[in-house]
């Protein structure tokens, strides 16, 4: 199974649909600027994203993802 979620590029800021399967490491890299840098973007990180906070963004690494 797998679901279509949302990655963030730590290099170049651009954010992506993209496959993911929990609890399966797949390496990505961005198809923007081609950099391996890339999150998964977590509803952590989207809600900090909309309060519009600097410096408390919270990404995790693909397939780590924290969901409480
Ligand atoms: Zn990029």
């Amino acid at each position: 199974m797998s679901a279509s979620k949302t990655f963030y590029c730590l290099r170049c800021q651009h954010r992506f649909q993209a496959e993911h399967e929990p609890k399966k490491i797949v390496e990505r890299s961005c198809p923007k600027c081609g950099s391996n840098s890339v999150r998964l973007e977590t509803a952590m990180a989207a809600e900090a994203l909309r309060r519009g906070r600097e410096g408390g963004l919270v990404y995790a690494e693909d397939g780590t993802e924290n969901s409480n």
